[in-house]
């Protein structure tokens, strides 16, 4: 049949709307030690988690990779911010609320302070981009930390809820629910993707 609609390359007049084989720009955001890089290292291939604290890289790194999602593929550029003990504005991460496709937005469940970032960060995206739907989850990093947890899990589905985002506890260092994770953002970047195009 001629029902072709994988060859469609669609872009409406402001070209924002993507073709199937442009990346995805997804953000890692959140305070200081929650994970942001170990999630990097994971997306970009390294072999075990014991390699999460080999390589220690001071600047914003990209990496890009195709996965497949629900037997279709993905391509996605992650952008792993950073802060120095410092930078208390943490300009860099300001700036990179506005320059994503999608945010992960993480804390760590055995960092209360770093929870409380996390709504600082989602109220910075809503003044940044009012009026799109951008794609956002909610992730609780450090899940295998169970005798230090700080913030339950209730409440991290709450503020969830109030942000109006999905939410996912996962461990880096076990590497779990990190995938996971990365495929609901596609899965949510396709939601919108489809919307758009209909
Ligand atoms: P970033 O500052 O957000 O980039 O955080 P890092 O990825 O550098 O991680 C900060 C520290 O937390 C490192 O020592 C990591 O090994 C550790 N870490 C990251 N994720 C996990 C996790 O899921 N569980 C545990 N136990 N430690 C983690
Ligand atoms: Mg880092």
């Amino acid at each position: 049949s001629w029902s072709s609609s994988d060859s469609v390359i669609s872009t409406d007049s402001a070209g924002e709307t993507r073709g199937r084989g442009v990346p995805f720009r997804v953000v890692l955001l959140g305070g200081s030690d929650v994970g942001k890089s170990a999630f990097a290292r994971i997306f970009a291939g390294a072999a075990d988690s014991m390699d999460i604290d080999d390589c220690e890289i001071y600047g914003d790194e990209t990496s890009e990779r195709t996965i497949e999602v629900d037997g279709e593929e993905a391509t996605i550029t992650l952008l792993d911010t950073w802060t120095t003990e410092d930078d208390g504005n943490c300009m860099a991460q300001e700036q990179s609320t506005q320059t994503g496709d999608a945010y992960l937005l993480l804390y760590s469940i055995t960092d209360r302070a770093s929870f409380l970032r996390a709504s600082e960060l989602r109220i910075t995206l809503r003044c940044h981009r009012p009026a799109r739907h951008t794609p956002i989850i909610l992730v609780g990093n450090k899940c295998d930390l169970v005798r230090g947890r700080e913030v339950s899990v209730s409440e991290g589905l709450a503020c969830a809820a109030v942000f109006d985002c999905k939410f996912i506890e996962t461990s880096a260092a076990m590497q779990h629910n990190v995938w996971e994770a990365f495929h609901g953002i596609v899965r949510q970047l396709r939601l919108r993707r489809d919307s758009k195009e209909a």
